[in-house]
């Protein structure tokens, strides 16, 4: 499976994007990045968009990939996400006053945007991938996903203070690959990242202890650009080389 790092950032400075990964060069998971780094060409490539939750940072991008679709015959994307995603972007979004409702306006004989829900636990088919959503522990509903194609699966937790389902998944499979998990503020932030549903250093220590397969790969993602140089050196001192810190442009391949 091939991951392309667009953003993944939990905000932006101009070194710094918001959370955007490409998926096999068709699936876009999380929209917080697109249209500011991919060709018109690469945009046009996308099929599907994956949003965890409905924070700014996942889909401010959304808008401006649908509008440069259009124009263009047959050319639609699937927005996939659970219930309380869909009817967000719908009535706060997309909603024919901060944007247009870009699933009444067509190209061709489709609509730009079509919506697709998906259901916590059960899995759905999304191009090459096959992806299983479940709950984790936010402010707002949002989900961790487990995305899987042939042997190889990629467990990404989204945004999310502690949690405990996605690790007893994640224990009982045998192709997990890879880890992307979040971290967002230094452990001296540990309130903070408690009441905005985020990680520490110290809490993704905790949490890879209760996932505990050490032999797969970890890479972290969402830091505060902000807290990068903190969040960095207090996950070298206490896990080492054992995790890598993601950026903007890396690809991945499991
Ligand atoms: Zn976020
Ligand atoms: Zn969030």
């Amino acid at each position: 499976m091939k991951i392309e790092v667009l953003g993944c950032h939990g905000s932006e400075t101009p070194a710094a994007k918001t959370v955007g990964f490409l998926v096999e060069d068709r699936i876009l998971l999380e929209a917080g990045t697109v249209s500011s780094v991919l060709t018109l060409d690469r945009q046009l490539a996308i099929h599907s968009v994956i949003i965890s939750h409905l924070h700014l940072d996942h889909i401010k991008g959304l808008p401006f990939l649908a509008d440069n679709l259009i124009g263009e015959p047959g050319s639609a994307i699937t927005v996939y996400g659970i219930d309380e995603v869909l009817e967000g972007l719908k009535s706060h979004l997309f909603n024919d006053a901060i944007w247009p409702d870009f699933t009444r306006i067509a190209n061709g004989d489709v609509s730009v945007l079509r919506f697709a829900s998906l259901q916590k636990r059960a899995t759905t088919r999304i191009g090459e991938v096959e992806v299983t959503p479940y709950p984790v522990n936010h402010t707002i509903p949002s989900i961790g996903l487990f995305l899987r194609k042939g042997d190889c699966t990629v467990l990404y937790t989204g945004d999310t203070a502690p949690t405990e389902e996605i690790w007893k998944i994640g224990r009982q499979r045998p192709d997990l690959s890879a880890l992307l998990i979040e971290v967002s503020f230094p452990d001296s932030m540990e309130r903070i990242a408690k009441v905005s549903g985020h990680m520490t250093p110290t809490m993704v220590a905790r949490e890879l202890e209760k996932l505990d397969r050490p032999e797969v790969p970890v890479y972290v993602f969402h830091m505060k650009p902000k807290y990068e140089g903190a969040i960095i050196a207090e996950l070298q001192h206490l896990l080492g080389g054992a995790v890598t810190v993601l950026r903007e442009g890396d690809v991945l391949q499991f």
